[in-house]
């Protein structure tokens, strides 16, 4: 799933006047150990049947009616499924995609809005960086790309050993000679997959490593690896080039990724509520939020988890308020209310590449009002410089 593909689901829009639904359907399997019971298969089969009934009670009974004996079909056989899966469709418009997704969706639900619902994706994605995934030993390496549950193999660099000092017979010398050619060796090809990681990321193919490799050579790699690559290192499982899945590979890095995600969270969301405070480059706050939303200040954007709040948008000039005025503040046509403001939010964080976050138990974010962001600039605060981030 590419950044285009998110903003096109972004910027869809169902005419409704020609009675046309955005129809969302995420699939959240079960956890492993639960597997052989799918429970979630006939959790979702429900969902899209109940969904069927409640189209038929509305009188929406054609390309919707369509679309979910679709969805329908999908979810019979998503039985002892491990991945995730979203739909998103709208027959009337011709509009069908269907995605694979990492095990971490939150729940199996269906929306039907005249937008797609993204909030569950918009969790995922969080700020998924680019991603290289290097799995190395002393003579193997081989280089990954991960972009959400997509793992592809870009390339790898094989430098085969020469056979081992114990190989050599029992003469003492003979053995550490060959030896020291082996740890020779070993060195050079640590020093060449730094390299190639080095120039990788200087031509922008990844911006965060995730090493897998054995314990035992983790200390010798790690000292090997070029100060810039050390520092875009986000973690480190364990695991053996030879025999190592890629389903295996994906699995361990997605569990590494998730827990920088979280960490990375709760440090940026603490530090934008410290700026807010000191009148800096953060806001807390809804009102707040909405205001360096509209001036294009927001950079990075920090939800609670189940956040959710009423709001009204102008349908002319697009203008977002806190406020639940029968009109709009900014061009003065009739606004309508929205029932949940991150309905508006996400898609516009996902068309300018705002990072969206959700956080779980953030306690200085719950005090704040459960949203808040860290900005680029602050328009009131400039200086007639443009700040290097924007
Ligand atoms: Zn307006």
């Amino acid at each position: 799933m590419t950044r285009d593909e998110i903003r096109e689901l972004a910027a869809f829009q169902a005419d409704e006047t020609k009675g046309a639904c955005a129809l969302s359907f995420y699939f959240q399997p079960d956890p492993p150990q639960d597997r052989s019971h799918r429970r979630e298969a006939i959790v979702a089969k429900d969902i899209v049947k109940q969904a069927l009934k409640s189209a038929a009670a509305a009188g929406k009974n054609g390309s919707l009616h369509a679309d979910l004996d679709r969805v329908l079909d999908l979810a019979t056989n998503l039985r002892g499924s491990a991945r995730g899966k979203a739909v998103f469709a709208c027959s009337a418009q011709n509009f069908w995609k269907e995605y694979e997704l990492p095990p971490h969706l939150g729940a199996t639900q269906i929306y039907l809005q005249s937008q797609f619902q993204l909030k569950p994706l918009a969790a995922l994605l969080g700020a998924q960086p680019a991603l290289c995934v290097a799995v190395v030993d002393r003579q193997r390496a081989r280089f990954f790309d991960l972009r959400l549950d997509d793992l592809r193999e870009r390339g790898a660099i094989v430098h085969l050993l020469s056979r081992s000092g114990s190989s050599y017979g029992y003469n003492g010398y003979e053995g550490g000679h060959a030896e020291r050619r082996v740890a020779d060796e070993a060195l050079r090809h640590f020093k060449a997959v730094s390299d190639r990681l080095l120039a990788d990321y200087e031509k922008g193919i990844w911006e965060r490593l995730i090493v897998g490799c054995q314990d035992a050579n983790w200390p010798e790699f790690d000292s090997n690896l070029h100060p810039y690559v050390k520092h875009r290192l986000i973690g480190r499982f364990s695991a053996d080039v030879a025999s190592v899945s890629n389903e295996e590979i994906r699995d361990h890095a997605g569990v590494v990724l998730n827990q920088w995600i979280t960490e990375r969270a709760s440090t940026k969301a603490s530090e934008a509520l410290d700026l807010a405070k000191s009148n800096g480059r953060g806001v807390s706050g809804l009102r707040r939020v909405l205001q360096a939303l509209e001036a294009g200040e927001v950079q990075s954007m920090f939800l609670g988890e189940n956040y959710s709040a009423q709001a009204v948008q102008c349908p002319n000039c697009g203008h977002l308020d806190a406020h639940l005025t029968p009109s709009c503040v900014a061009c003065g046509k009739p606004t309508r209310e929205l029932s949940d403001v991150c309905d508006a939010i996400i898609p516009i964080a996902i068309r300018r590449d705002i990072e969206l976050f959700y956080l779980k138990d953030h306690t200085d974010l719950d005090r704040a009002g459960n949203i808040a962001a860290l900005l680029r600039f602050r328009s009131d605060q400039r200086t007639g410089q443009i700040a290097a981030a924007s």
